[in-house]
């Protein structure tokens, strides 16, 4: 018998998280639907489509409460992604938001298209372009295109105006494909703590963004849609007023980094969303002086970022040590470690890549489990 099948038989039970087999990816359902509220709001106070990010959350469960608060789709990293999300039912306004490159891939990006209503894929090479419209033409569905725009990281996308030009040639010449647009991520940027510092960045970034749009529009492919932007950068971009839609990801869950930023610009005020994603963990050994060993190490969350904060089950002030693949230290700055068999909650360090370790959402209301949610796309990188 799976833990899965155990667990479901706690559902509703008060007080049942602390029956749940660790470590265990938790998620608070009071603290994400207020995440999903508060940004549906803020893009409609501003005239904004919402198409959040599901690379996040990598779950069916999750883009439906955020469609059903008024997202007009879903962007996915990957072909796989898209499919795991269409398979359940999310097949309307997906746009894959990197290049499809491989010839496995791009059959499948076809078939999909074919499956599903308004599919979009980014493209950043003319022979890209090139493929993509010999496969879509053999169907006489057309494949809707959006140009991505290197914002200067050099991860994907054309690199000046005259390329972006170039691209807009190159797929007005494929009668089965359909240009739609731009699409444009500053990521680096997003992460810029200081609310005027990053401003300033994302100004520049959009002065830049906006030269593409008026070169573009100058050869004739005024972007329809203008896709970008990112939870760090969401209310600076609404304001530059570049962005038709936005395409932000972590704010379901956020993560230590996004709360170290002031999003707001509002200094000392709370972030306006919470943290959501938790790892529940449990004390497997106990043996040393002024420590406990925890059932989670670098399988149980992602390791790029700050080991994780220690948010419940253990004295204030208590830090978390990586221990290896299975373990960490739990050490209390002062007091007793907790006993034996208790939960500690770890706050989740950085999102993305932590749900992609996990099969399942544990939904928690307080201390009671409440629904399982399984991470539809886990593993769904190809
Ligand atoms: N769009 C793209 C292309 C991304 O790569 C990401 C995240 O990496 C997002 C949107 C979501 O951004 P964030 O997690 O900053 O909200
Ligand atoms: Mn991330």
């Amino acid at each position: 018998m799976t833990d899965i099948a155990l667990h479901a038989a706690l559902v509703g039970q008060p007080g049942s998280r602390d029956q749940l087999n660790t470590p265990v990816l938790v998620v608070d359902r009071a603290a994400l639907t207020a995440n999903i509220e508060t940004m549906a709001a803020f893009a409609a106070s501003r005239g904004l489509k919402l198409r959040p990010h599901a690379k996040t959350h990598k779950s069916a469960d999750i883009a439906r409460l955020q469609i059903a608060a008024g997202a007009a789709g879903l962007c996915c990293a990957k072909i796989g992604e898209a499919e795991a999300l269409a398979a359940e039912g999310i097949t309307s306004g997906l746009l894959i938001t990197s290049p499809v490159v491989s010839a496995p891939a791009v059959a499948r990006l076809i078939a999909l298209n074919l499956a599903t209503e308004g599919l979009k894929v980014v493209v950043d090479h003319p022979d890209n372009v090139a493929a993509l419209g010999a496969a879509a033409a053999k169907t006489g569905k057309p494949l809707e295109v959006l140009i991505d725009l290197d914002p200067g990281i050099h991860r994907t996308g054309v690199a000046s105006p005259d390329a972006a030009v170039a691209l807009l040639q190159a797929i007005q010449a494929q009668p089965s494909l359909s240009y739609q647009g731009l699409q444009c991520y500053c990521g680096v940027q997003q992460h810029i703590e200081a609310f005027d510092l990053r401003k300033t960045a994302l100004e520049d970034r959009g002065a830049y963004i906006r030269e593409v749009i008026d070169a573009l529009t100058a050869a004739g492919g005024a972007p329809a849609i203008v896709s970008g932007s990112g939870t760090g950068s969401h209310r600076i971009d609404a304001e530059l007023a570049i962005f038709t839609e936005l395409q932000v990801g972590s704010y379901v869950f956020m993560d230590d980094q996004y709360l170290a930023c002031d999003l707001a610009g509002d200094g000392a005020q709370a972030s306006p969303y919470q943290r959501s994603l938790f790892i529940d963990a449990r004390v497997v050994s106990a043996n040393s002086q002024g420590m406990v060993t925890v059932d989670a190490g670098f399988k149980a969350m992602s390791t790029d970022a700050q080991p994780p904060q220690v948010v419940a089950g253990a004295p204030e002030g208590s830090r978390y040590f990586f221990m290896g693949d299975e373990h960490g230290a739990l050490v209390p700055s002062s007091g007793s470690p907790p006993p034996l068999g208790a939960r500690v909650t770890l706050a989740a360090p950085h999102c993305d890549p932590t749900v992609n370790l996990y099969d399942a959402y544990h939904v928690v209301e307080g201390d009671t489990l409440a629904a399982i949610w399984p991470v539809t796309a886990r593993g769904r990188s190809r």
